[in-house]
């Protein structure tokens, strides 16, 4: 598709939105992959059916739900001797670190899931938002409660947005929004501080990268509602966090969290 969509031709030169030239490059690559056979990016075995991603059936259903114990607050999956206690807290959660009520995820952070998500964020791969949402509908059915008012997604600063073309939260917001009939919200929660990318700080200084970086812009829309926040990966639980905070601050009765894995943590990033 570079011919007629040439990467680095603005969509301004075309006269179009970017928002329909991604469109049409999203119809076109699957109408490539219709047409000719391709090998699946995750296991690279060629493809014989159609499918609207370059992925295998099998690489699709894949990624495996995390059965272990998990943190009673925050989700995060827990190894060796802790697992053997039924209700257990993780070391950020016993200093009270979180403000959100709960959080879940899919599975870890790693394998297909790993090369699944970061082909959809990175590679634009928008049609993995329907398997991938799948997942996350399971992460959500794990937490303690299903009464919600609304679904949020972790929303992208506007810059970052435009770059990506998309807001990855978002479009797997859509996806559990259908499956569990729960209302999704687009903008009643936006990122006003374009925040440095996370990889590689530390939890601390996560938090203070993202610390004020959310906005409520009509407090009152959200005034005494449930909220369930939804994002790709969790690491520190950093930004999910901050943006709770600033959902809170918009007097929300209370905030779950749910996303699709959770990153493998080193002693040295919890603290
Ligand atoms: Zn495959
Ligand atoms: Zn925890």
């Amino acid at each position: 598709m570079e011919e007629i969509f040439p990467a680095n031709l603005p969509s301004a030169q075309l006269g179009w939105p970017a928002a329909s030239v991604q469109a049409c490059r999203t119809i076109g690559d699957s109408l490539v992959s219709l047409l000719f056979p391709v090998s699946c990016i995750v296991c690279q075995q060629s493809i014989e059916q159609f499918t609207w991603s370059p992925v295998c059936p099998q690489c699709l259903e894949a990624p495996r739900p995390w059965e272990g114990t998990e943190c009673a607050q925050c989700g995060l999956f827990l190894q060796g001797p802790v697992a053997l206690h039924q209700t257990t807290l993780c070391g950020l959660c016993r200093r009270n670190i979180f403000r959100f009520e709960q959080a879940r995820s899919f599975g870890s952070y790693e394998g297909t899931l790993r090369t699944l998500i970061q082909r959809f964020k990175y590679d634009g791969l928008r049609p993995l938002a329907k398997p991938l949402g799948k997942f996350l509908a399971d992460a959500v059915r794990r937490l303690g409660t299903s009464s919600w008012d609304l679904i949020l997604p972790v929303p992208l600063h506007i810059r970052r947005q435009r770059q990506r073309g998309f807001n990855q939260s978002a479009l797997l917001a859509v996806q559990v929004s259908k499956l569990l009939k729960i209302p999704m919200g687009s903008s009643d929660c936006v990122r006003i501080r374009d925040t440095r990318p996370q990889t590689g700080l530390r939890a601390a200084e996560r938090r203070k990268n993202v610390a004020g970086a959310f906005h409520v812009p009509h407090p009152e829309r959200l005034r005494a509602l449930r909220v369930l926040l939804l994002d790709d990966v969790l690491t520190t639980g950093a930004t999910v966090n901050a943006c709770a905070q600033a959902l809170l601050e918009a007097n929300v009765q209370a905030v779950w969290v749910a996303t699709l894995a959770r990153a493998n943590l080193t002693s040295s990033d919890i603290l």
